[in-house]
């Protein structure tokens, strides 16, 4: 047997036994961490890596859970969890967001930071991987509330954290402004201040040009390399209207393409001849959310799965494409702009119906990409240009885009295995020149 025929073999069976007989038992982050191991134990399989070293990638390096306390406005005490994982540090400092979501749980964190591990290396940038988050809704809670949550998280999470340890960023329900409470409390404490402790920061800390919109510009430029031709006038569904969804969206209609449908939680709308982008940015942003947007027909998150598109950008959480929604995909090709957002049984699906998926690792790196120029720009207290920053990004998109474009080919494997090939190769390869200590 081939290697690869004997690693697509092992991917298949991996996948299978690592999922939850029923769903109901495991929560959604148990799930993607199911996932992320298998992903892992396809790569493993593929390079010939030795069972110690698999367990030990399997494994986080540090994970701390914290109980954060918080001051409601009414006087009220609550308390909510928060967690901190350093999967991997091989290759550098801990690098990865922090998501304030209700469903987040050390599995999930888990499962998120070990996806950074493997993205960090694919895409060439010196750091392990690590992923932050705290159980809480940010919607739920006042500003005041919010702040003092994110500063009583940073607090418990202090230890670890640091501009040569690990760098925390933004991800699901936090933005530029959760990064500077944390940048000013973890400053407060040091005594002085630290702008390279954090990204994603807003430009008066030392944020960087370019990084608002990197992972979407990442997914844009992503979805163009897959398309290999003009992208003008295909058609495009975006599911989740977020920070990385709704400047996708807009960037890929600025370069032409015909934005049908878009969605977030609370529902989507439809518009065949494509949507007006920059209406609907503006009114999800005065509304709050998509829904009732007058420029296109109501749908709900399923259909737009569902849709007849060329492109399909799920943008939100994981475990959107599982195996009962996936038959029904029509897109030809899926650019992850989420994390996790395919469950192995569903890529088993699409690579039965010959449907490309561009992985999360290597079509959201943008927004790592660019938290790392941001963080180098910090180190050497200097800032570059837009300009700069952009050449930077897609000069590492496009040499991660093109090896994983190569290994898949040469191999006949998916830009999935290939993306993890690549990535675990790197991080066992840093394993082995490092050795064991003691
Ligand atoms: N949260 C983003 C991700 O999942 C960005 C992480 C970072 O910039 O460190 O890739």
């Amino acid at each position: 047997m081939r290697v690869d025929d004997e690693y697509k073999g092992v991917l298949n069976t991996m996948t299978i036994m690592d999922l939850p007989t029923t769903a109901s038992v495991k929560s959604s982050g148990e799930q993607a961490l199911d996932a992320a191991r298998a992903q892992l134990a396809g790569a493993a399989r593929f390079l010939g890596l030795d069972d110690g070293l698999h367990r030990m990638l399997a494994t986080p390096r540090r994970s701390l859970t914290v109980a954060v306390p918080v001051r409601r406005e009414d006087g009220r005490m609550e308390v909510v969890q928060g967690y901190r994982v350093q999967h991997n540090v091989s290759r550098g400092p801990a690098k990865g967001g922090i998501r304030f979501h209700p469903a987040t749980d050390l599995a999930e964190v888990t499962a998120l930071a070990m996806w950074m591990t493997w993205k960090c290396a694919l895409v060439g940038i010196p750091y392990g991987g690590a992923k932050g988050g705290v159980a809480v809704d940010p919607g739920s809670l006042t500003t005041r509330e919010l702040e003092r949550v994110t500063r009583r998280y940073v607090n418990e999470i202090l230890p670890l954290i640091g501009p040569e340890k690990d760098i925390p960023a933004p991800d699901v329900g936090t933005d530029e402004q959760t990064m500077a409470w944390i940048m000013d409390t973890y400053s407060v404490n040091a005594g002085y201040s630290v702008p390279g402790v954090v990204t994603g920061k807003p430009m008066t800390l030392g944020g960087s040009l370019g990084r608002a919109g990197a992972t979407s510009r990442g997914v844009q430029l992503a979805t163009q390399m897959a398309l290999g031709s003009d992208p003008a006038g295909k058609t495009v569904a975006v599911q989740g209207f977020g920070k990385v969804g709704a400047l996708a969206a807009q960037y890929l209609a600025d370069a032409g393409m015909t934005v049908v449908a878009v969605s977030d939680a609370s529902g989507g709308v439809h518009r065949a001849a494509g949507l007006d982008v920059t209406a609907l940015r503006a009114w999800a942003r005065e509304n709050g959310s998509v829904p009732g947007f007058p420029g296109g027909d109501p749908l709900t998150n399923d259909e737009l799965l569902a849709l007849d598109v060329d492109v399909l950008i799920p943008a939100a959480l994981e475990g959107v494409l599982h195996a009962g929604n996936t038959p029904g995909v029509k897109a030809r090709l899926i650019v992850e702009g989420a994390n996790g957002p395919t469950t192995p049984e569903a890529d088993l699906i699409l690579a039965d119906k010959g449907t490309t998926v561009v992985p999360d690792i290597l079509a959201n790196a943008g927004g790592v990409i660019v938290s790392y120029l941001e963080w180098v720009q910090n180190m050497q207290a200097y800032s570059w240009s837009a300009a700069e920053v952009e050449v930077r990004l897609a000069d590492l998109m496009e040499t991660a885009y093109g090896a994983v474009r190569d290994l898949s080919a040469e191999r006949d494997i998916s830009l999935r295995q290939a993306a993890h090939a690549i990535g675990v190769g790197r991080v066992a390869e840093a394993h082995g020149a490092r050795g064991l200590y003691p």
